[in-house]
């Protein structure tokens, strides 16, 4: 019997989970099966559902909006990252304790340091946006080494909390700003600005000058499948700045779970290249 995974979410049909883990199996020789799961929108039903994979042989998953939160609290232990985050994005059964981990933001940062050829250590790092998936990243970019790391957000209160909170965790030598976007004209240029807001989901783009952006430097967004975003679109409009979205963030975070779960960590090239959707 081949192991089970799963992801599970809400919706959950759009989600390319199952397929990246399919061509991880196949390419690692992995005796393993990998569905979705939709937890639903009744309250409760995220549990039921996590229960009856584990009582069907489940080993692992991956989960998805809106039940990151719930996946960290029904766990028995969980990662530094989980933690910080305050989410978990992958859970597996060990010894009968459930174990949590959060790998979007290492997923993040390799992306960008091992797919985009940009080094972090040392760099002037802008996360735009304070919810789950900038939460998640903090941690992860300053193991990398940043030396100035400014999250602004719409709501400035937000982003204030959010370093509030995590400020401790992170080391006392890296230089932080917090508040909202009006701050961007008074700060200078960053390396790397990543776009963690929702905003691209609806075709918006946060408000930043194209001075934010420094030569050489790297526009993200952490959204993917959809083009060129109107932040993306902006970044352009500042000279000699490279453009990615977050598919390669998605990609190498279902890397680091299938090394977690299965002892391996596949390649991540050929996925990677069979899943992007040129920048237009
Ligand atoms: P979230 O918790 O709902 O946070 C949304 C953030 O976006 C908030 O800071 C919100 O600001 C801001 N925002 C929303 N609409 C905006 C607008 N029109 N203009 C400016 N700011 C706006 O969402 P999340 O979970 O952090 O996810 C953020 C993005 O990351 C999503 O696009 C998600 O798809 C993407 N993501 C990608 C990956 C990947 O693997 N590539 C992984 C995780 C997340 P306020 O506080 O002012 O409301």
């Amino acid at each position: 019997m081949p192991d089970r995974y799963a992801v599970i979410g809400h919706p959950i049909a759009h989600s390319k989970s199952p397929q990246i883990h399919t061509w991880f199996a196949q390419a690692t020789g992995q005796d393993m099966v990998y569905e979705a799961i939709d937890g639903g929108a009744e309250p409760g039903g995220f549990e039921q559902a996590l229960h009856a994979f584990a009582r069907h042989g489940g080993r692992g998953m991956n989960v998805t909006l809106p039940f990151k939160l719930q996946a960290l609290a029904a766990a028995d232990v969980a990662s530094d990252d989980a933690r910080a985050a305050g989410a978990a994005n992958a859970l597996r059964w060990q010894g009968g304790r459930l174990q949590a981990q959060n790998f979007d933001g290492v997923g993040l940062v390799r992306d960008i340091e091992v797919n985009l050829g940009q080094p972090l250590r040392g760099k002037a790092v802008l996360v735009l946006g304070a919810g789950g998936a900038t939460r998640g990243a903090l941690l992860p970019l300053a193991r990398a080494g940043v030396a100035r790391l400014a999250v602004l957000n719409r709501t400035a209160s937000k982003a204030i909390a959010l370093l509030d909170e995590l400020a401790a965790h992170l080391p006392p030598a890296l230089a932080l700003h917090s508040g909202g976007t009006d701050l961007l004209p008074g700060l200078p240029a960053f390396d790397v600005v990543i776009n963690a807001t929702s905003a691209s989901l609806s075709a918006d783009a946060p408000a930043v000058p194209p001075q934010a952006f420094a030569p050489g430097g790297l526009a993200y967004d952490m959204v993917y499948g959809k083009g060129l975003t109107s932040f993306l679109r902006l970044a352009q409009s500042a000279p000699d700045v490279r453009v990615a979205d977050g598919v390669g963030m998605l990609v190498e975070q279902a890397a680091e779970a299938f090394a977690w779960w299965r002892g391996v960590r596949p390649q991540t090239e050929g996925v990677l290249k069979r899943l992007t959707v040129p920048l237009v």
